[in-house]
């Protein structure tokens, strides 16, 4: 069985969906009713592969909030609450989304391997972000040519380039796609450095520069909505693949030649009978998901049951090659600026 952590975009959001769920009794309580609030599995599911390979699935909410990424201690509880949860639901292996994974990574979670009676298994749980960043790797590789650039002679700024999945990305770029240059951008020099000695290549560049060198910008940090870019600078055409979470940049950059993609995101080859993808805001929901998410099933349908993505800068290109070949075998295809039109006419 596989399992997915995840949580609602926003507190407002959150209450709307626990109405609609028949949890009036939290729905209506105050974030500090929230913040106490234990997770929720809201949802079973069965889906089954184009080779008719069958798994069955289980979404459990952590009634986490952004608004609580301030609160420490509460965001450390909503997250090893949940991962206990799936354990004792004996989930084989569950995907950690959205925020949820952050806070594990950030807060070091893995100093917290009991709750209450349980021993935490860190063998059922990942954080899907080898998935993820082969995912980002493909969307650039498949929609650069579709809006006329020529991967060869293009420049490319990873944001988040240090991050778990910035430099699996940046690896990827100059080892297998081979783009003309990658732009490198973090806040911290020294990681920057050593990524840059790692790749053998890439020029370090702050923000502002790099998007105004950039043909293709593939974001993998999560951006502070009050970021002020100077859209003016940026080339035409340039592709932008928004892979952080909260996925916001089609509101910061509009008009001619700027063309946003949602990074992470794959749709299965049919409909899937779930409505958790509803809370996750996708466009086309019964078949759209995080690839974080995906990664829990296609380690399901492989029978590979092991903490796949786990730790920060662990993830190899043969790791990257495994996940991507189970993707298309089990039905996956990443969005692309096509499918991402057409699900918004639909
Ligand atoms: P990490 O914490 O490992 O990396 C974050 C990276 O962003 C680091 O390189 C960090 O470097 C950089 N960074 C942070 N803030 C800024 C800033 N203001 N300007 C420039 N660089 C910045 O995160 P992950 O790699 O695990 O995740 C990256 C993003 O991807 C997150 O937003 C996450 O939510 C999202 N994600 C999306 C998924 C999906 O859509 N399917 C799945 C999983 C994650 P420094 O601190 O030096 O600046």
């Amino acid at each position: 069985m596989f399992g997915l952590i995840g949580h609602s975009t926003s507190f407002q959001d959150a209450r709307r969906k626990a109405m609609e769920l028949g949890y009036d009794h939290i729905a209506e309580g105050d974030l500090d009713v929230w913040c106490t609030a234990p997770p929720q599995l809201v949802e079973h599911v069965e889906v089954v592969s184009p080779l008719g390979k069958k798994i069955e699935g289980a979404y459990i909410d952590s009634c986490f909030v952004p608004e609580m990424l301030s609160r420490f201690k509460t965001a450390r509880r909503k997250v090893l609450n949940a991962m206990e949860l799936a354990q004792k639901k004996g989930i084989n292996i569950t995907a950690l989304g959205g925020f949820t994974s952050i806070i594990f990574e950030n807060f070091n979670l893995l100093q917290h391997k009991h709750v209450r009676n349980t021993t935490l298994e860190w063998e059922r749980f990942t954080t899907g972000n080898t998935h993820t960043a082969w995912v980002i790797c493909r969307q650039l590789e498949i929609n650069a040519p579709l809006i006329g650039l020529d991967l060869s002679k293009a420049r490319v700024a990873v944001v988040g380039a240090t991050g778990d999945i910035g430099s699996a990305v940046c690896r990827w770029l100059s080892q297998r796609t081979g783009v003309a240059e990658l732009l490198l951008v973090a806040r911290q020099q020294q990681p920057l450095l050593d990524l840059q000695q790692e790749l053998g290549g890439g020029r370090i560049l702050g923000l502002e520069k790099a998007l105004s060198e950039a043909d293709i910008v593939v974001w993998v940090a999560s951006m502070p909505k009050t970021l002020d870019i100077n859209s003016s600078q940026i080339r035409r055409p340039c592709l932008m693949i928004d892979g952080g979470y909260p996925k916001n940049l089609d509101e910061k950059f509009s008009g001619s030649g700027v063309h946003v993609l949602k990074g992470g995101i794959v749709e299965f080859f049919e409909d899937i009978g779930w409505n958790m993808m509803e809370l996750a805001e996708m466009e086309n929901p019964k078949r759209q998901m995080f690839a974080c998410f995906a990664e829990a099933m296609l380690l399901e349908f492989e029978d590979f049951h092991t903490n796949f993505s786990w730790g920060r800068n662990n993830i190899t290109l043969e790791k990257m090659d495994f996940i991507g070949q189970a993707s298309i075998k089990h039905g996956f295809s990443a969005l692309s600026l096509n499918s991402q039109a057409q699900a918004k006419v639909a």
